[in-house]
């Protein structure tokens, strides 16, 4: 049998398609997303309904984000679930979550819970992507790569920290929440994989005045993660300036707290670096 056809599907790869098939797994994310009839779920990349279907059966309503026709078009047509399901036919990368939050007409408005079994190749700009609706999502359970969710929920001084780890903090609680062998896709990844929460904070605890700053003293720190944060980040701070913010001249990149970095962007903020203002005077002639 061809290992790429699934219920009369061929997996695309360039949709990062990996089915899941296992009932038991499936059985378990289900349980941690714990879906109550009244509330907004939002499933993103449904497939051919894994975990739509056990989803749907205990909601009134389900909405889905699928970028492939030929799925999308089942879904609409689906036996049971058709009636529930909205279908968004559309690159979740691209869609505006804010809208779909905004556009209920029943108050109160409902916060969305998302969820999904993410195509690896996007799910980093994706959730990114999401973060910037934080403050209209309730929570958030991807399937990613083990790698990805050890990152995500990564603590400073260790290997896994870095600009992902500080983004996705920055915005939400964090927890890993199961592990999934490559067995129980089809076809099946190369990779472990593993199920992420993310809570977004209702209140923002380090808040940045630009987080252009705060993604650009974590890119630069992190890309030279092996340097001291003396060389590391000498392109924006002299030796004083991080003195003065009580970040150890000596320390990498790993050993900051977001609440540190955090502080280093809003300093960054209020005295932008010349070079910098520089470079976009020059980038906005071009
Ligand atoms: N949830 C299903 C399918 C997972 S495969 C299951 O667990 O079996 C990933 C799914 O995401 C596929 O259905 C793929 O078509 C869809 N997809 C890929 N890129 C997408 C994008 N940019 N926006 C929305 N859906 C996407």
């Amino acid at each position: 049998m061809n290992s790429k056809k699934h219920l009369g599907h061929t997996a695309r790869k360039r949709f990062g398609q990996n089915f899941l098939h296992d009932n038991h797994v499936i059985q378990n994310i289900v349980a941690a997303i714990y879906p109550q009839k009244d509330q907004f779920l939002v499933e993103i990349g449904p497939g051919l309904g894994a975990l739509t279907e056990p989803v749907g059966e205990q909601v009134e309503h389900l909405t889905v984000v699928e970028l492939d026709r030929d799925l999308a078009e089942r879904l609409r047509h689906h036996p049971f679930l058709h009636q529930k399901l909205t279908v968004i036919e559309t690159d979740a990368m691209q869609f505006d979550f804010g809208a779909l939050y905004a556009d209920q007409t029943a108050e109160p408005k409902q916060k969305l819970r998302v969820f999904g079994n993410l195509p690896y190749n996007i799910s980093t700009p994706l959730m990114f992507h999401l973060f910037k609706y934080h403050d209209v999502i309730q929570d958030m359970h991807f399937m990613l790569q083990k790698e990805v969710v050890k990152r995500l929920c990564a603590a400073p001084n260790s290997k896994a920290y870095g600009r992902l780890t500080i983004m996705a903090q920055y915005f939400c609680q964090v927890m890993p929440v199961l592990e999934v062998p490559p067995s129980a896709f089809k076809p099946a990844p190369k990779v472990d994989s593993a199920v992420v929460r993310l809570i977004p904070h209702q209140t923002l605890p380090h808040p940045v005045k630009d987080l252009y700053w705060l993604n650009r003293v974590c890119s630069q720190a992190f890309n030279q993660r092996r340097k001291t944060l003396r060389n590391a980040l000498s392109s924006l701070f002299s030796p004083e300036n991080l003195t003065a913010l009580e970040i150890d001249l000596n320390a990498r990149a790993e050993n900051l707290s977001i609440a540190d970095y955090a502080r280093l962007a809003n300093w960054l903020a209020d005295n932008p670096p010349v070079e910098v203002l520089k470079d976009e005077i020059m980038d906005s002639e071009e």
